[in-house]
């Protein structure tokens, strides 16, 4: 094809992109062509146009302004493309023939650095996930804040361990070995979305280690060579997107099973601990009980503690202490919350400067975070909890950068960074200088603006400029014929010349190499100012994590004040004891009526398992949730919803909980439900908390009953943990007087002749029949349904199965009658009701049962025969 010169060089750089969009730099706009064009326009909701690529060839295109280029770049990277910016290297006036360029980023969807603002309350991960031969690898690390971990998963259970990382961290891109199967490829795919790239590993832990080393000046060589590897993959590919020294990443931080209670995916989901199962968002979620944090680096703190509860009493306890000091002073907390407002997303603020992409805005939102640190210091000055004294030390002033970004930087700087206006009068003398050439000239030109006039007599003489032409005289036709010989046209307009004159040049030529100058100077100084931001990042990023903490932990103090929750005594033996336990969650949504506390005893003398009986709609679930959502905000170092609670270390949380069909994966709701029991009774150790809720009711009742009795059996004499066991056999309770460790609970409910109320008290007891006709009698099912079920239940209780199962639904007479009944019946319960007995004669009495027996002979009698 004969195309352009430009084009050959568009083509040969997209050659090395193939899997990318080619944002191409022309000037103000970031061009794309040929399929590229296509797919952006589609994709942007941007016009498709052409280009002349050559003779006779039209090249498809479309652009985007490059100051806008962020708000594409998310749409695109949202939708899964990666997309190469080619910038220009050479400022296109100083280049002779075609203007040299380059990629110097390219972004994917785990690499992208500003995202939706909605986002900015949780990281963005990129996940490598490497295959070893006994389980899994893995590394991931968010480029917009610099947070980078690693971890290895081994054993039976390591796939499980896998998929509640992933599920914790929701990586936005996977980084997969080219040897990687298909079958790794699709369940990623299945369970996790995101995008996955296909990426080469180092070549053997030594050479992972030394990418490691290169980066962060480490020695990692001690490390899991699985995790190394993974985490290689990760910064091997970070630097061939950034293509930058990534000073603002953090090493990888070992991530240990045992350091933090185990949650695994279903089990986050389940106890809603950061989305609620109804719509996947944060209100509905215990995170969005406890989240009162002030700013986006807080936010994300607090996303990752509930996620990662603690495993040492130690470090539980400093959280705790620190929430029980901010609870108990609000004025102090109170302050300090409103200074933690004032400040701005410094982790991402750094990234920007790595990428100097930060502007002269984003300098004074550091500068203004930083600020903040003397009074927060003070402030935490009037506290004693260790911890909260820690993070006060651990910040740093830095008064001189903060002062020199404030007395350089303008306070209401441009966007840009390039076109001047950013550096503050009298901080530099030249920058003064040529400021006051440009204002001089000002009053030069309209000085000889004056003396033109005069000396040619043109009153309406005037001098005028634009980018094109720089300054002119302009003069009117009717006044050409005064034009004086020394004025040399420039141009001419329909109705008026413009003019130039040798000293209007040389007064031009002043002004604008000042104005060139200024703006160039100006980015010099400002980019100065940058670099001494970004010599001080490992500085900045300990006060900004140690805001982010404090952030967190005034938010739990606020929830804990403004709740009345109550400070859980940490334990290092196998007990949950809470009194007087609240739902979180249920709790703040019953608006009104009042949530009804409860009771929890397990361990220290009381047996561990707990068989739950009650009708359906008696509040058992919400008690299994209480108890182990209470557990949890104890490990996160949170005060809880009780009166008085007692907590021993737990090292995992299980739920078996609801039906979730698997249907794509192969799995029935009752398979899910067995594969779920079985991976419970396989992993859980005496220290693990279990909710059961109803298991064995996916299948036949003699199966169900026979699986959910082995199971608690199973559970009690070979593994020992805490479980909370529901389940509508109530034929189960029978198993406490059996074997030893069982305890039953039962839900209560108040029965009269208006049916069931629930009572929501979890009592010790046993509930002796199911409810559920009574239940199901609230919801609405048809009355000849329910009557048929009554009917049936009636047989099979008396042991009559064969006439339960051979007799039928009542016949279409006997319908209809029940119909009319059903019909007439609620007129003579309104009756009944009104009734007031002490003041009823006898006779008033008979009156009225003889009228209610009418109505119901009534109806039987008006039926056709
Ligand atoms: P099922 O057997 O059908 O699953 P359940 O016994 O598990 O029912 P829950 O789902 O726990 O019942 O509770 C039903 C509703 O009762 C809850 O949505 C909540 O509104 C209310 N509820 C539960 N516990 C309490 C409580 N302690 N105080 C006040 N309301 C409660």
């Amino acid at each position: 094809m004969n195309i352009t010169p430009m084009f050959k060089q568009y083509q040969a750089i997209k050659e090395r992109y193939p899997d990318c969009l080619l944002f191409f730099r022309l000037g103000d706009f970031y061009e794309l062509f040929f399929e590229d064009a296509k797919i952006a326009a589609k994709e942007m909701e941007i016009t498709l146009t052409a280009r002349e690529g050559g003779r006779g060839v039209k090249v498809p295109m479309c652009g985007v302004p490059f100051h806008a280029a962020d708000h594409y770049l998310t749409k695109l990277v949202a939708r899964g493309y990666k997309v190469a910016i080619c910038e220009q290297m050479q400022e296109a006036s100083a280049s002779k023939g075609l203007v040299q360029r380059e990629v110097v980023r390219v972004v994917t969807p785990g690499t992208m650095l500003s995202g939706p603002m909605e986002n900015m309350n949780r990281n963005s991960y990129l996940m490598a996930v490497l295959a070893c031969h006994s389980g899994w690898s893995v590394a991931a690390a968010d480029i917009s804040t610099g947070d980078f971990l690693m971890a290895e998963f081994t054993g039976p259970a390591s796939q499980t361990h896998l998929a509640a990382e992933i599920a914790r961290l929701q990586p936005k891109e996977y980084l997969l070995a080219p040897e990687a199967t298909p079958a790794e490829v699709d369940w990623l795919k299945q369970n996790c979305g995101g995008v996955v790239t296909r990426w080469k590993p180092p070549e053997g832990v030594s050479a992972a280690v030394a990418v490691l080393q290169r980066q962060f000046g480490e020695d990692f060589s001690s490390g899991p060579g699985g995790a190394i590897l993974a985490a290689a993959m990760v910064l091997s590919y970070m630097e061939s997107t950034q293509k930058t020294f990534l000073a603002h990443l953090h090493p990888p931080r070992l991530s240990r099973l045992q350091n933090y209670m185990v949650l695994d995916a279903a089990t986050q989901r389940n106890l809603e601990i950061v989305q609620s199962l109804k719509d996947y968002k944060v209100e509905g979620s215990l995170l969005g009980v406890l989240d009162r944090t002030v700013s986006a680096m807080g936010a994300r703190t607090l996303r990752q503690w509930v996620q990662q509860p603690l495993q040492t009493i130690s470090e539980i306890n400093r959280r705790l202490d620190a929430v029980g000091d901010l609870t108990d002073n609000l004025v102090a907390r109170s302050s300090l919350q409103q200074l933690l407002n004032k400040t701005y997303d410094v982790e991402r603020l750094l990234a920007r400067i790595t990428f100097n992409q930060a502007t002269a805005r984003d300098l004074l939102a550091i500068a203004r975070t930083l600020s903040v640190v003397p009074r927060i210091k003070a402030l935490i000055g009037e506290l004693n909890a260790p911890l909260l004294v820690e993070l006060g030390s651990s910040m740093h002033n830095m008064e001189d950068l903060c002062l020199t970004i404030e007395k350089g930087i303008n306070p209401d700087p441009p966007a840009g960074v390039r076109e001047g206006g950013i550096i503050k009068d009298g901080f530099d003398v030249e920058v003064d200088r040529l400021r006051q050439i440009q204002q001089l000239g000002r009053e030069w030109i309209a000085e000889l603006e004056t003396k033109e006039r005069e000396t040619t007599g043109i009153k309406s003489l005037k001098i005028g400029y634009n980018r094109v032409f720089g300054y002119y005289f302009e003069i009117t036709r009717a006044n050409l014929g005064m034009v004086p010989a020394h004025f040399n046209r420039k141009q001419t307009l329909s109705n008026c010349e413009r003019f130039t004159t040798p000293e209007l040049q040389e007064l031009e030529e002043k002004i604008l190499t000042a104005a060139e100058r200024l703006s160039a100077l100006e980015y010099e100084i400002f980019c100065q100012i940058r670099n001494q931001v970004a010599a001080q990042v490992q500085a900045i990023q300990i006060t900004a994590r140690a805001m982010a903490t404090l952030d967190a932990l005034c938010s739990l103090a606020e929830v804990a004040g403004e709740k009345g929750y109550t400070r859980p005594l940490i334990t290092d033996t196998a007990v949950i004891q809470i009194r007087e336990g609240r739902h979180p969650v249920v709790e703040e949504f019953l608006r009104g009526a009042a949530f009804v506390p409860n009771d929890t005893a397990l361990g220290n003398g009381k047996p561990h398992m707990m068989i739950i009986t009650g009708p359906n709609m008696a509040g058992k679930s919400t008690y299994m949730r209480q108890v182990a959502l209470i557990t949890l905000m104890a490990h996160i170092g949170s005060f809880v919803p009780a009166r008085e609670a007692t907590i021993g270390l737990v090292d995992r949380i299980f739920t078996r909980i609801g039906a979730s069909d698997y249907l794509a994966g192969g799995h029935s709701t009752f398979m899910v439900e067995m594969v779920e029991t079985a991976a419970i009774l396989h992993q859980a150790t005496k220290r693990s908390l279990v909710l059961m809720d109803e298991v064995g009711r996916g299948t036949g009742t003699f199966d169900g009953l026979s699986i959910a009795r082995a199971v608690v059996e199973y559970m009690t004499t070979h593994i020992g943990c805490h479980t909370l066991f529901s389940t509508h056999y109530h034929e189960m309770t029978d198993m406490a007087d059996e074997i030893q460790g069982i305890q039953n609970m039962v839900a209560l409910v108040k029965e009269d002749i208006d049916g069931v109320t629930f009572l929501h008290k979890v009592v010790p007891g046993r509930s002796n029949r199911s409810y559920g006709i009574n239940v199901a009698r609230l919801s609405g099912l048809p009355a000849p349904v329910l009557q048929r079920a009554t009917a049936v239940m009636a047989e099979l209780a008396a042991g009559n199965a064969e006439v339960a199962a051979t007799s039928q639904m009542v016949n279409s007479t006997d319908q209809m009658t029940a119909k009319k009944e059903n019909f007439r019946w609620p007129e003579i319960m309104a009756e009944l009701r009104e009734i007031n007995i002490l003041e009823t004669t006898p006779i008033e009495a008979l009156r009225l049962l003889d009228r209610w027996q009418k109505m119901v002979s009534d109806v039987r009698e008006g039926e056709p025969g």
